[in-house]
């Protein structure tokens, strides 16, 4: 299939605009066509952003909740209406598959969901502490902020963040990944055809130097960043010390502790769990430590491993470049003594050669001084440590730097408590490969998988959206029986 290109410009006050001439090529990783060309900006176009939305502040802010999730009951419907347009986006740029390019739109709904729900969360309190006195608090918006987003999730890591900011009371610069820069164009053209007032949300395209740019800038008082640990750890720094509010999510190596009496059937659920979404999921099981025989399990999913197909169900990595560090982390352990159960390198699916696949890849007798046992690998890799012990087990999962997710695989209640007691993750599940909690409940992990207190969905975001405001009030001197001050 041949793609024509179009230029995937910013979007400022409302409007398509082109950014500074420098332009990065957008290939999709699906067959290696070039897609796009995406603006690279530089600080006045971050600027020009700023300004938008400084302008659009004021009479954003100042309207009710309630009048403000209106846009994003339209907005939702609108989502729905363009899912078939979303979805091939993503898997264009992406390279995931349809469905789960889908998939991760589904998902954008359910969190534009969760923000029309926001007035109900917002409890703002009020209290007579004193005879006389009365104390309320009020959530108030925190300015102008940025959202930094990687490739992995073009479409729903932005709306991790746009409708919950925004809708409480916030104007945003979303900086997406210069590598899949267009779904975010049409999440802006979708929100100005919900209502929103221009400059509320802006785009601005580019790379590392705009990060920087919003890192620095003065009129941006709060962002929040989702990518690799390396940078997150670079932006979470120079944000702060630049005295801004920030949250930064990082990479992870997600570990499946599975005992010998894990039901078979999970065999599929743990194959879906590194090979959806090409394993490029921050969630996604990347290291399965095998507590005492389960060698019946591990055949399974080795054969369970045969129904993913590259560039059918399989969808593609990000670039060549990922499909060469995945293979070289496979060849190395190999190199190791690893034993390779499944090998998933020199994928080439008919008529899409030029694409980047790698096909699923499962490896046993993985030591944890491999680095394939401790690396983020990215891809739909499983590596196997084995142990005959649980709390070994549980050992090798705390030693990873990360701690994005953990699961545990058994039918056994209480060895399934002690062991998620006792892991080092902030989302863990029971016989569930990808325990990403769902709204209300927030996203976030621990360790070097996320720098910052608060988490990044859910209840938990309106804390970094928000000042609180305390208002203490007194009026009848006679009233004032206790008070202190
Ligand atoms: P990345 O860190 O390379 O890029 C993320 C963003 O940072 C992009 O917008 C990019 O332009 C920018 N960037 C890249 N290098 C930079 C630098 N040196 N200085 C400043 N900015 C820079 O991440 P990626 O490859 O796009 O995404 C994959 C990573 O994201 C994986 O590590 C994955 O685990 C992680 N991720 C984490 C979560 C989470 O919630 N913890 C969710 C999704 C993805």
């Amino acid at each position: 299939m041949n793609h024509t290109y179009s230029i995937t410009q910013n979007y400022i006050g409302g409007q398509l605009v082109n950014g500074q001439s420098n332009k990065l090529d957008v290939i999709s990783p699906v067959d290696g066509q070039l897609i796009s060309k995406v603006v690279l900006s530089d600080k006045q176009d971050l600027d020009q952003a700023v300004i938008k939305a400084k302008k659009a502040f004021p009479i954003w802010s100042q309207k009710t909740i309630k009048e403000r999730v209106q846009v994003f009951y339209k907005f939702r419907q609108l989502l729905i209406d363009n899912l078939e347009e979303l979805g091939r986006l993503v898997h264009l740029e992406n390279g995931k598959t349809v469905g789960e390019a889908k998939a991760e739109v589904m998902k954008g709904i359910e969190l534009t969901e969760f923000a029309c729900s926001l007035p109900q969360f917002i409890n703002d309190e009020i209290q007579i502490v004193s005879q006389g006195i009365e104390c309320r608090t009020t959530h108030v918006p925190v300015g102008v902020v940025a959202s930094i987003t990687p490739f992995n999730f073009p479409a729903m890591v932005p709306l991790w963040t746009i409708p919950n900011a925004l809708a409480l009371g916030n104007c945003m610069i979303l900086k997406p990944s210069e590598k899949t820069p267009m779904a975010a164009i049409k999440i802006a053209e979708l929100l100005t055809k919900a209502g929103l007032p221009d400059g509320v949300f802006n785009v601005v395209n580019g790379d590392k130097e705009i990060v920087e740019a919003i890192c620095d800038h003065p009129d941006i008082e709060a962002l929040s960043f989702v990518g690799s640990t390396t940078v997150a750890k670079i932006v979470y720094k120079r944000a702060t010390s630049n005295l801004k509010r920030c949250m930064a999510m990082g990479g992870a190596k997600n570990h499946l502790i599975v005992l010998p009496d894990a039901h078979l059937d999970m065999a599929e659920n743990i194959v879906a769990s590194m090979a959806g979404c090409a394993g490029q999921r921050c969630m996604a099981a990347s290291a399965m430590v095998a507590v005492g025989n389960i060698d019946k399990m591990i055949a399974k999913i080795c054969q369970a491993a045969k129904n993913w197909e590259a560039g059918n169900n399989l969808g593609a990595v990000i670039s060549q470049e990922a499909k060469e560090r995945i293979e070289s982390y496979i060849t190395e352990a190999a190199a190791l003594g690893a034993k390779i159960l499944v090998d998933g390198r020199n994928t080439h699916p008919k008529g899409k050669e030029n694409g980047s696949y790698v096909g699923v890849t499962i490896l046993d007798n993985v030591t944890p001084d491999m680095k394939i046992a401790t690396a983020e690998v990215f891809g739909p890799v499983l590596v196997i440590l084995r142990t005959d012990d649980i709390d070994e087990a549980i050992r090798i999962e705390n030693a990873s730097n990360y701690g994005n997710a953990a699961s545990v695989f058994t039918q056994n209640g209480s060895l399934a408590n002690y062991i998620m007691d006792r892991v080092s993750a902030g989302m863990v599940g029971v016989n569930v490969g990808v325990p990403v909690p769902r709204e209300p409940f927030s996203f976030g992990g621990w360790n070097e998988s996320r720098f910052g207190v608060n988490d990044i969905t859910g209840k938990s975001s309106i804390s970094f959206w928000t000042k609180i405001k305390k208002r203490t009030t007194k009026w009848n001197a006679e009233d004032w029986k206790d008070w202190m001050s």
